[in-house]
């Protein structure tokens, strides 16, 4: 039976979305559906303190492509917490802001890929972010899914279906002349055209 008051149930997809593809949307979707989630917010990165070294693109852009992409499910939302927050971001301020604007009665599970859980030790205030929210390990293609060395109770890892999708591959594409559709939402395909985004990027190294 149903409880009167059940916590609400929100996943928090954070990225780069440099730009969004059918890869972060199938994640989200998946484990939406797997979890029960009411909703699933995706945090666009302010300045990304792991690609320092790399050109990305304006905040404004990439919110705006993830508000495109997200904008036709009613179960997906898009925050400004972290491209308003000045300086890098870091997901203990993610999950701190979005609770505290959620109120206590609220159940986060943030979804991340598997490249990016092997990544989450050397995270700042790794601790703590095990007790804000339980961490989805998401499969991706080219990527082991493991969670040795995280804490058991708090990660859960999720098979989703394979799409062999980044959006380095996409800056590529697009500065190559070769379409993405298909690879991103149709308005997304179209606000990187109208932006002009990509064209002139710097020749990245394979990931
Ligand atoms: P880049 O190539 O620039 O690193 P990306 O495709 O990895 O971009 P991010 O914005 O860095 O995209 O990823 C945000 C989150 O989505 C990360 O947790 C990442 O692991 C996950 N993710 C990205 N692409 C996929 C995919 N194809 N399948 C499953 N998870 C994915
Ligand atoms: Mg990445």
């Amino acid at each position: 039976m149903r409880q009167e008051n059940p916590r609400r149930r929100v996943g928090i997809m954070g990225g780069t979305f440099d730009p969004i593809h059918h890869g972060h949307l199938v994640a989200a979707s998946e484990v939406q559906d797997r979890f029960g989630l009411d909703e699933v917010i995706f945090v666009p990165t302010g300045q990304p303190w792991q690609k320092g070294h790399t050109y990305v693109s304006p905040p404004e852009d990439r919110y705006l492509m993830t508000v495109i992409a997200t904008a036709s499910n009613p179960r997906f939302a898009t925050s400004r917490v972290d491209i308003d927050r000045p300086g890098p971001t870091y997901t203990v301020d993610t999950l701190h802001d979005l609770r505290a604007s959620y109120g206590v009665d609220v159940e986060l599970f943030f979804i991340t890929g598997a490249d990016a859980l092997s990544a989450i030790l050397s995270w700042k205030d790794a601790d703590q972010v095990f007790d804000l929210a339980t961490f989805v390990g998401v499969t991706r293609p080219g990527y082991e899914l493991s969670d040795a060395h995280l804490p058991r109770d708090a990660v859960r890892l999720v098979e989703v279906p394979a799409m062999a999708i980044s959006s380095s591959a996409c800056r590529d594409r697009v500065r190559g002349g070769k379409p993405v559709w298909y690879l991103v939402p149709d308005g997304v395909v179209q606000y990187i055209a109208k932006r002009g985004l990509y064209r002139n990027g710097p020749v990245e190294p394979p990931r």
